[in-house]
C-alpha cells in the first residue's frame, strides 16, 4: 500500500468524478473487466486504464483471472479479459451513532464489514464536549486494538440524534441530549487529526443500507428508524435528501392524533412519536401488567433478566399475550398511517425500518404493511417493498462508517464532486 494516496495532490485524484464512477463500478459489480466498465460508463477504455493502473499501484484494487471454466477457455479467443477487485481492507472508515445515553464505534473497510466495534453508555445531562472527548478516545482505541495504519482511515463518519447541519458538520439540535449548535466536525477533527463528515443518525442509516445494505440499486429509498424518538432518512436515485433546511425525514412529528393527543417534546399534541416510540410502547406494557398482574406480560417485565423492556414485552406478545398483541397493533397502526402519508408523498420503492421497528419486526411488520397499505392513496401502498434494515442493531454505524466511506472515497452523498 503506498501511502501516498493520502497526500493533497493525491486525494485529489480520487475524488475525481470518473474515479468515483470506477469505485462504484467496483463496490456495485464485485469483479469487473475494464471492458465492462467501459460498457457501462461513458469512460473511456484509455481513461479506465490509466485510473485502474493508478488504483493499482496505490494497493486500492487488484487484478484477478476471470473464473471460467476449461471448456469456456478453450472457446475462448485470444487473452481472457482479467477482472479488477477493490482490496477490501486497503483502507478503512470509522462510524459513529450518536444515539441518546448512548454511542456506538466501528472501524469498517471499504465495504462498510465491521473489523471492530464498541458500545459506551453515558448519561443524557453529560455536556457535549465530554461526550465528544469520550468518542474521540474510544476511537483511538479502536485504531489502537485493530492495530490498522491510521494513514489507512479514510476518516470518521458521524451519526447523531436530532437536526443536524451536514454542510457545517453541527448538531443544531438534539432536545433529548440538550445539545444546541455543537460543531461535532471541528472538535472531533481537531481531536483527531481525521476528516471528519457528520449526518442525522437515520440520515446515515438510509445511505448505508443505499450503498451497501438492501437499498442497493433502489432509487428510492426511505428508511424509517423508531427507539426515543422517529426519525427517517432518504436517499433518492443516488443522493441523499436532506431538505432546504437539513429537516427532511422528521416524521416523529406528523400529528397523527389532532384532537386530544399526548403532549409531545416539540410543543404539539398526538405527534407519532407520542405513539409508537420504545419508551411509550413499554409504558403501555406497564400499565398492562398493572392491570393484568397473572399474565405471561407481568411476569416477564417482572423478571429482571438484564434483558430490556422491549424485548420482554415483544416474547410476551410473540408466546401469545393477547392484551399486548393488540396494544402494540393499536400503537402500530399509527405507524402504518404515517408509512402511508410517507408513500403518498415520495412514492418509494422500498421503505426499509430499523430501531425497535425491527426489534419487534414479526409483530410490528405485518401491522404497519397492512395500515399502509389500505390507507396510502390509490395503489401506491401495494407496490412499495416494506423490509427490516439489512444491518440489525449495527445500522447506526454502518451507516456513520458509509457516510465517511461515500463522502471521503466513493460519491459523495450530497451530488457534488
Ligand atoms: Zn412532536
Amino acid at each position: 500500500m503506498n501511502n501516498s494516496l493520502f497526500s493533497g495532490s493525491n486525494i485529489n485524484l480520487v475524488k475525481t468524478h470518473n474515479m468515483q464512477v470506477i469505485l462504484m463500478s467496483l463496490l456495485y459489480e464485485g469483479e469487473i473487466s475494464r471492458a465492462e466498465i467501459a460498457k457501462r460508463t461513458s469512460l473511456s477504455s484509455a481513461t479506465i486504464t490509466n485510473l485502474a493502473s493508478e488504483l493499482i499501484s496505490q494497493g486500492i484494487i487488484t487484478e484477478i483471472a476471470p473464473a471460467i471454466s476449461e471448456a469456456e477457455s478453450k472457446r475462448a479467443v485470444g487473452r481472457p479479459q482479467r477482472m479488477l477487485r477493490l482490496i477490501p481492507n486497503a483502507c478503512y472508515a470509522i462510524g459513529v451513532h450518536i444515539g441518546v445515553g448512548l454511542f456506538r464505534v466501528a472501524v469498517t473497510n471499504l465495504h462498510a464489514d465491521i473489523i471492530e466495534n464498541c458500545i459506551v453508555e453515558f448519561e443524557r445531562e453529560t455536556p457535549a464536549l465530554d461526550v465528544l472527548e469520550q468518542i474521540a478516545t474510544e476511537i483511538d482505541g479502536l485504531i489502537a486494538d485493530t492495530a490498522i495504519d491510521r494513514q489507512r482511515v479514510l476518516g470518521v463518519g458521524v451519526g447523531a440524534s436530532g437536526l443536524v447541519n451536514h454542510e457545517k458538520g453541527l448538531s443544531v439540535l438534539a432536545p433529548r441530549l440538550g445539545w444546541q449548535n455543537v460543531n461535532i466536525q471541528e472538535i472531533l477533527q481537531n481531536k483527531l487529526s481525521l476528516p471528519v463528515q457528520v449526518d442525522n443518525n437515520v440520515r446515515a442509516m438510509a445511505i448505508g443500507e443505499a450503498f451497501f445494505g438492501a437499498g442497493r440499486g433502489v432509487n428510492v429509498l426511505a428508511f424509517v428508524y423508531g427507539r426515543s424518538g422517529v426519525g427517517a432518512g432518504f436517499v433518492v436515485n443516488g443522493q441523499v435528501f436532506r431538505g432546504s433546511g437539513a429537516g427532511a425525514g422528521e416524521i416523529g412529528h406528523t400529528i397523527m392524533v389532532p384532537e386530544g393527543g399526548q403532549p409531545c417534546r416539540c410543543g404539539q399534541k398526538g405527534c407519532l412519536e407520542t405513539l409508537v416510540t420504545e419508551p411509550v410502547i413499554v409504558r403501555q406494557a406497564n400499565e398492562i401488567a398493572q392491570q393484568h398482574p397473572d399474565s405471561l406480560l407481568a411476569q416477564y417485565l417482572a423478571q429482571d433478566d438484564g434483558t430490556p423492556l422491549i424485548d420482554r414485552l415483544f416474547a410476551a406478545a410473540r408466546e401469545g399475550d393477547q392484551v399486548t398483541k393488540s396494544m402494540i397493533e393499536s400503537q402500530i397502526h399509527y405507524l402504518g398511517i404515517a408509512l402511508a402519508n410517507l408513500v403518498n408523498i415520495l412514492n418509494p420503492e422500498m421503505i426499509l425500518l430499523g430501531g425497535v421497528f425491527a426489534q419487534g419486526d414479526d409483530l410490528i411488520r405485518p401491522v404497519a404493511c397492512q395500515v399502509m397499505r389500505e390507507t396510502a392513496f390509490s395503489s401506491l401502498g401495494e407496490d412499495v417493498i416494506v423490509e427490516p434494515t439489512s444491518f440489525g442493531w449495527r445500522a447506526g454505524v454502518i451507516g456513520a462508517a458509509a457516510l465517511a466511506l461515500m463522502d471521503f472515497f466513493y460519491q459523495r452523498t450530497d451530488g457534488t464532486t
